[in-house]
Parts: structure tokens; C-alpha cells; sequence
């Protein structure tokens, strides 16, 4: 099967991430499929954002200071379509000692220049015109940001999903869209009630986390409570995954073991063979050229560990050139050796 590139939140290594104007240069790069990260606003609006926090991408701090949580941060859900579009969008920052720091340095500067949140719809509009325009077919690949965060906010973000999902005729397997998703109760709820409801059945992915990073919570025995991955790793655990996803989004970390991988030797675990055995395809996240792991001394060396040595079937990166570039050269030297040393 042919390896694929996805456009983790567009090309967001040279533009700031899930803009229209990175999902048009990864477009134009070359990518497969093109990411969409998804949280309600207040007036259930769905919009491109990977944060369900306002505080790392935009100037909400000074726009609307009121609006604070006592956990110190800017909600998403708590803001109107109106108000998100008044906000300046930016590559991303943290804040040091009250100053906003650009995250990675050499990526486009920080609140320069004008852009702006959009809904889902604004986003496919936007593909399905380039797709007519440029004579592709450019994919999809959607993300609900946690569905168990909007549930406690009397919200169904997945509902949402599927409703402009389904307008827009991307409803079977053969279309150009994934539905990926931490949430794996909330993955149970999709296949078994909404997909049936809306006569939907496209192909879904499981994002794994590291329990540490408290990505999802489960309501179970009348409270809230951390969402285990761990169990779902094994064989077996994929076995059940495999009855509600096509794939697994693992961080490529759950792939490579980066205790034991050196320069010039990668060892590789047992999640993609886990995965393929159960009939499921393995797509990770991310690799970032300006944030190279120690076994490595080039991108390429990442893809090429990744997509090669794990076998992946695709994967998630902010360098949709770069990676498109690889697999080209990659398949190219593999089509000489096949012709010449047979
Ligand atoms: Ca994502």
C-alpha cells in the first residue's frame, strides 16, 4: 500500500499552524491529507484550533481579560464565532516570566502579519475549492478535541463532526477522510451510535497518549476519572481497538525506543507489528525537522527509521515538503535497486 503524507495542522513548520494559508502550502507541498484539529466555540461552532485554550496562539490576554478561568487560562467553548474572529492568530508561544516566548525559533515570527481563526465548513469549502481548482483530491483528516471536555460542557463535539461531515459527502470508507480521536470511549460512542444515525462509515484512528499527559477522561463508577492507555497497547488490547478503528495514531516515541535506539541503530517495539497484525494500518505524529530525537542526525534519517524500518503507513508532519521529497527520492533509489540487482 502506498505510504502517505499528512499535513500535521497544515505546513505549519513555515506558516503559523491551521491556518487556510498552511493548509494551501501543504496543499501545494504535496500532502496526502490535510489536518483539521477541532473545539466548540460557545455557540457551537466548530473551529480549527488544536487547543481547547486560547492562550498559546492568539492575543486573547488582551483582548478579552475578563474572560480568565481560575486555572489562569482562555477557553475556546467560552467564546462566540463573533469574538473568535476578532482575535489575532499567531505562531505559537509560551509565557516566560510574563513574556510571550515563541516556541520554536525559527519558525514564521510571532503576531506578524494578519490571521485569523475559521469554522470546520470554511476549511472544507476551502480544500473542496482547491481540489476543483487544482484537479486533486486532497483529503481530509479530522480531529475532535476532547469529546469527554465538550460532554462536561453539555457539548457533542463528535455529533458536530459527522453532521458537517456528512453534508459535505464525506460519508464512506472509500472517502478522502480519517475521523481520529484520543478519546477511545467516546471513539465506542461514534462507531456504535452515531456513524448507524448518520449512515456514516468512514475510516477512524485511535490517538494513543502517554497517561501522563491527561489527555482523556473517562466517566466511570459516577466520576471522572484518567483514561488508561496502556492496556490497549498489547496485542490483545488492538485486538478490541480494532472493532472501532481503521488505525492507530501513536507518538512515533511508542514506535521507536528511544532508550535503546543510537545513531545508526534504531530499535524498533512492537506497536506497528501490534497494529498490522490486527488489520489496522499506523499512522504517528510528528516529526518535526527543528526538533530531532537523539538517534537521529536529519529528518530524512526520521522518516526513513519511521516509514522504512517501523514500517508505518503514514504519518503526521509540520514539513510536508520534506517528507514528500523523501518518499520520492526513497521510491525512486528502491525502483533502481529492484531494476539493476534483481
Ligand atoms: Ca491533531
Amino acid at each position: 500500500m502506498e505510504k502517505i503524507v499528512i499535513a500535521h495542522r497544515g505546513a505549519s513548520g513555515y506558516l503559523p499552524e491551521h491556518t487556510l494559508e498552511s493548509k494551501a502550502l501543504a496543499y501545494m507541498m504535496g500532502a496526502d491529507y490535510l489536518e483539521q484539529d477541532l473545539a466548540m466555540s460557545r455557540d457551537d461552532c466548530l473551529i480549527v484550533i488544536h487547543d481547547i485554550y486560547l492562550d498559546r496562539l492568539t492575543d486573547v490576554a488582551e483582548k478579552f481579560p475578563e474572560r480568565i478561568r481560575a486555572d489562569g487560562r482562555f477557553y475556546v467553548i467560552d467564546f462566540t464565532l463573533e469574538e473568535l474572529k476578532s482575535l489575532n492568530f499567531s505562531e505559537g508561544f509560551i509565557i516566560e516570566k510574563g513574556q510571550k516566548v515563541q516556541e520554536y525559533k525559527n519558525r514564521f515570527p510571532m503576531f506578524t502579519s494578519t490571521f485569523k481563526l475559521h469554522t470546520f465548513e470554511e476549511e472544507i469549502e476551502f480544500i473542496q475549492g482547491l481540489n476543483k481548482t487544482m484537479g486533486k483530491d486532497v483529503g481530509i483528516y479530522v480531529e475532535t478535541k476532547a469529546p469527554w471536555f465538550h460532554k462536561q460542557h453539555n457539548k457533542d463535539i463528535s455529533k458536530a463532526t459527522l453532521e458537517v461531515l456528512k453534508k459535505y459527502g464525506y460519508t464512506k470508507k472509500e472517502d478522502k477522510v480519517y475521523f481520529q480521536t484520543f478519546d477511545y470511549p467516546d471513539l465506542k460512542y461514534v462507531r456504535e451510535t452515531l456513524f448507524p444515525q448518520y449512515n456514516i462509515d468512514v475510516k477512524t484512528i485511535l490517538l494513543y497518549a502517554y497517561n501522563d499527559w491527561h489527555e482523556t477522561y473517562e466517566y466511570k463508577e459516577g466520576k471522572w476519572q484518567l483514561f488508561d492507555y496502556e492496556p490497549l497497547m498489547t496485542f490483545d488490547g488492538m485486538k478490541e481497538v480494532s472493532r472501532y478503528a481503521t488505525g492507530t495514531g501513536p507518538s512515533y516515541d511508542m514506535i521507536i525506543d528511544k532508550d535503546k535506539s543510537k545513531q545508526g541503530s534504531i530499535v524498533i517495539t512492537d506497536f506497528v507489528a501490534n497494529t498490522h497484525n490486527n488489520n489496522m494500518i499506523c499512522h504517528p505524529y510528528t516529526v518535526r525537522k527543528d526538533k530531532l530525537p537523539h538517534y537521529v542526525t536529519s529528518v530524512d534519517e526520521l522518516y526513513d527509521a519511521l516509514y522504512f524500518k517501523a514500517d508505518v503507513d503514514g504519518l503526521f508532519t509540520d514539513f510536508t515538503d520534506l517528507a514528500v521529497n523523501f518518499l520520492k527520492n526513497k521510491i525512486q533509489k528502491l525502483a533502481f535497486t529492484n531494476m539493476h540487482f534483481k
